[in-house]
């Protein structure tokens, strides 16, 4: 199996590049962000704990993403593989993972990390709050703390992928389809 975790701050492109890469790997897109919105929208009493902490710009307990996960790979029984985007954001998160995937016999093959600096960031999510209908892209203070949780909480998970050897960064500014090359190029390398 191919697991590829991609990650990246708010606005590093990440959903535009899992896009691409599910056609191109043939893989399931597993996007917690998408799934709590989705939850949010149906009304469900998920959805509704979940609100709050979107609203802010703040992270939704881990245990309510694990469960998340945990359905989607249950359900998805016979995938080719999968990538992660906006999951794991927390080390424990990345933990409980590892121990979900190891059960199903497999694990991650790498994390995909897209480096693109804070003002880039903020244009970004500021031109995407515009079309996008997100009320987390609109309001700059929320901006700011999901850049802000994203620095103390998520930044660590990238040590985690580190230590285990799979951590591999790439420029996440220019060319959407040079930044797909450059994905590529990496995610080839480690099929060999
Ligand atoms: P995203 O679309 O990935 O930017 O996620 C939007 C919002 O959903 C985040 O700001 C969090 O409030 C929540 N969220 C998404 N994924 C996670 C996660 N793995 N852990 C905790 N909260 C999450």
């Amino acid at each position: 199996m191919l697991n590829l975790v991609l990650f990246g701050p708010p606005g590093a492109g990440k959903g535009t590049q899992s896009e691409k890469l599910i056609k191109k790997y043939n893989l399931v897109h597993l996007s917690t962000g998408d799934m709590l919105r989705a939850e949010r929208k149906a009304g469900t009493p998920l959805g509704k704990e979940a609100d709050e902490y979107i609203k802010q710009g703040n992270l939704v307990p881990d245990d309510v993403v694990i469960r998340m996960i945990e359905e989607k790979l249950d359900q998805n029984r016979n995938a080719n593989g999968f990538i992660f985007d906006g999951f794991p954001r927390t080390t424990a998160q990345a933990a409980a993972l590892d121990k979900l995937l190891e059960k199903k016999g497999t694990g991650i093959t790498m994390m995909l990390a897209l480096d693109v600096p804070e003002n880039v960031l903020k244009e970004r999510l500021i031109l995407r709050g515009a079309d996008s209908g997100r009320a987390d892209d609109k309001d700059p203070a929320v901006i700011q703390n999901r850049i802000e949780v994203y620095n103390k909480e998520t930044a660590p998970v990238a040590d985690y992928y580190s230590k285990q050897g799979k951590l591999h960064l790439v420029q996440g500014v220019g060319e959407i389809g040079e930044i797909f090359a450059s994905l590529c190029k990496k995610i080839d390398a480690a099929k060999v």
